[in-house]
Protein backbone atom coordinates (compact mmCIF):
# COMPACT_ATOMS: atom_id res chain seq x y z
CA UNK A 1 0.00 0.00 0.00
CA UNK A 2 1.24 3.68 -0.70
CA UNK A 3 0.20 6.64 0.00
CA UNK A 4 1.90 9.80 -1.22
CA UNK A 5 2.67 12.38 1.75
CA UNK A 6 0.62 15.16 1.87
CA UNK A 7 2.06 18.71 2.37
CA UNK A 8 0.18 19.23 5.24
CA UNK A 9 2.45 16.45 7.03
CA UNK A 10 5.44 17.99 6.08
CA UNK A 11 4.34 21.11 7.17
CA UNK A 12 3.40 19.11 10.92
CA UNK A 13 6.57 17.75 10.39
CA UNK A 14 8.38 20.38 9.93
CA UNK A 15 6.45 22.43 13.03
CA UNK A 16 7.30 19.50 15.28
CA UNK A 17 10.83 20.07 14.33
CA UNK A 18 11.23 23.56 14.93
CA UNK A 19 9.30 23.44 18.18
CA UNK A 20 12.30 21.20 19.56
CA UNK A 21 14.85 22.97 17.99
CA UNK A 22 15.68 20.22 15.39
CA UNK A 23 17.01 22.17 12.07
CA UNK A 24 15.45 20.48 9.34
CA UNK A 25 18.12 19.97 6.41
CA UNK A 26 17.63 18.50 3.38
CA UNK A 27 18.89 14.83 4.74
CA UNK A 28 16.53 14.70 7.48
CA UNK A 29 13.08 15.88 5.59
CA UNK A 30 14.24 13.16 2.80
CA UNK A 31 14.46 10.45 5.79
CA UNK A 32 11.22 12.39 7.02
CA UNK A 33 9.45 11.38 3.19
CA UNK A 34 11.07 8.34 2.54
CA UNK A 35 9.13 7.06 6.16
CA UNK A 36 5.93 8.85 5.36
CA UNK A 37 5.47 7.30 1.92
CA UNK A 38 6.41 3.81 3.14
CA UNK A 39 3.44 2.20 4.70
CA UNK A 40 5.14 -0.94 5.83
CA UNK A 41 6.91 0.14 8.76
CA UNK A 42 10.26 0.06 7.88
CA UNK A 43 13.23 -0.55 9.94
CA UNK A 44 16.71 1.88 9.89
CA UNK A 45 18.05 -0.39 8.01
CA UNK A 46 15.02 -0.65 5.35
CA UNK A 47 14.88 3.43 5.40
CA UNK A 48 18.91 3.36 4.85
CA UNK A 49 19.12 1.17 1.92
CA UNK A 50 16.25 3.06 -0.09
CA UNK A 51 17.86 6.64 1.12
CA UNK A 52 21.36 5.91 -0.01
CA UNK A 53 20.34 5.33 -3.46
CA UNK A 54 19.80 9.09 -3.69
CA UNK A 55 21.78 10.26 -0.66
CA UNK A 56 25.02 8.04 -1.28
CA UNK A 57 27.31 10.51 1.60
CA UNK A 58 24.99 9.62 4.10
CA UNK A 59 25.54 6.76 6.42
CA UNK A 60 23.32 4.52 7.86
CA UNK A 61 24.34 5.42 11.53
CA UNK A 62 23.02 8.80 10.93
CA UNK A 63 19.90 7.59 9.48
CA UNK A 64 19.57 5.68 12.48
CA UNK A 65 20.14 8.55 15.02
CA UNK A 66 17.94 10.66 12.69
CA UNK A 67 14.93 8.29 13.27
CA UNK A 68 15.31 8.20 17.23
CA UNK A 69 15.40 11.71 17.02
CA UNK A 70 12.26 11.69 15.28
CA UNK A 71 10.76 9.28 17.69
CA UNK A 72 11.84 11.18 20.46
CA UNK A 73 10.34 14.35 19.53
CA UNK A 74 7.20 12.37 18.60
CA UNK A 75 7.42 12.82 14.70
CA UNK A 76 7.33 9.40 14.62
CA UNK A 77 6.19 6.27 16.20
CA UNK A 78 8.18 3.13 17.05
CA UNK A 79 6.27 -0.02 16.88
CA UNK A 80 6.37 -3.41 18.13
CA UNK A 81 7.72 -6.35 16.24
CA UNK A 82 8.56 -9.73 17.45
CA UNK A 83 12.69 -9.06 16.78
CA UNK A 84 14.72 -7.22 18.08
CA UNK A 85 14.79 -4.49 15.12
CA UNK A 86 13.00 -1.63 15.68
CA UNK A 87 9.75 -0.83 13.36
CA UNK A 88 9.19 2.93 12.64
CA UNK A 89 5.17 4.70 11.90
CA UNK A 90 4.75 7.96 10.69
CA UNK A 91 0.48 7.71 10.56
CA UNK A 92 -0.66 9.51 14.49
CA UNK A 93 -4.12 8.30 13.05
CA UNK A 94 -5.74 5.73 15.44
CA UNK A 95 -4.86 2.56 13.93
CA UNK A 96 -4.32 -1.01 14.35
CA UNK A 97 -1.88 -3.65 13.39
CA UNK A 98 -1.92 -7.10 11.70
CA UNK A 99 1.17 -8.91 12.06
CA UNK A 100 2.51 -11.14 10.24
CA UNK A 101 4.76 -13.56 12.53
CA UNK A 102 6.31 -15.09 9.72
CA UNK A 103 7.47 -12.55 7.25
CA UNK A 104 7.15 -10.02 10.00
CA UNK A 105 5.04 -7.58 8.14
CA UNK A 106 2.87 -4.74 9.52
CA UNK A 107 -0.50 -3.98 7.90
CA UNK A 108 -2.35 -0.90 9.54
CA UNK A 109 -6.53 -1.30 10.00
CA UNK A 110 -8.45 1.35 10.95
CA UNK A 111 -11.76 0.37 13.39
CA UNK A 112 -13.50 2.79 15.45
CA UNK A 113 -14.80 0.44 17.88
CA UNK A 114 -11.62 -1.00 18.37
CA UNK A 115 -10.42 3.06 19.00
CA UNK A 116 -13.30 3.02 21.76
CA UNK A 117 -12.39 -0.14 23.62
CA UNK A 118 -12.71 0.24 27.34
CA UNK A 119 -9.26 0.26 29.07
CA UNK A 120 -8.22 -2.87 31.07
CA UNK A 121 -7.85 -2.50 35.08
CA UNK A 122 -4.02 -2.67 34.44
CA UNK A 123 -4.12 0.40 32.67
CA UNK A 124 -6.25 2.38 34.81
CA UNK A 125 -4.11 2.56 37.70
CA UNK A 126 -2.92 5.98 38.75
CA UNK A 127 0.69 4.31 38.07
CA UNK A 128 0.48 4.25 34.48
CA UNK A 129 -0.59 7.30 32.16
CA UNK A 130 -2.27 5.83 28.90
CA UNK A 131 -0.99 7.74 25.93
CA UNK A 132 -2.28 5.42 23.46
CA UNK A 133 -3.64 2.05 22.17
CA UNK A 134 -3.57 0.24 19.16
CA UNK A 135 -4.49 -3.61 19.19
CA UNK A 136 -2.30 -5.91 16.95
CA UNK A 137 -3.51 -9.02 15.45
CA UNK A 138 -0.59 -11.55 15.10
CA UNK A 139 -1.22 -14.09 12.04
CA UNK A 140 -0.11 -14.89 8.81
CA UNK A 141 -0.64 -12.67 5.91
CA UNK A 142 -2.05 -13.81 2.94
CA UNK A 143 1.67 -13.89 0.93
CA UNK A 144 3.04 -16.32 3.43
CA UNK A 145 -0.17 -18.44 2.83
CA UNK A 146 0.21 -18.83 -0.42
CA UNK A 147 1.98 -21.93 -1.36
CA UNK A 148 5.47 -21.47 -2.85
CA UNK A 149 6.09 -20.78 -6.30
CA UNK A 150 7.64 -23.75 -8.24
CA UNK A 151 9.83 -22.31 -11.11
ZN1 LIG B 1 3.80 -12.71 5.82
ZN1 LIG C 1 0.87 1.48 11.61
Amino acid sequence: MEKKTSELQIEQFMKRCRENQLKVTPQRLAIYRELAENREHPSADRVYRSIVRTNPTISFDTVNRTLLTFAEIGVIDTVESHSSVRRFDTDHEPHHHLHCIQCGSIIDFYDSSLDALPLPKAAESSKFKVLGRRVVISGICENCRKPAQKN
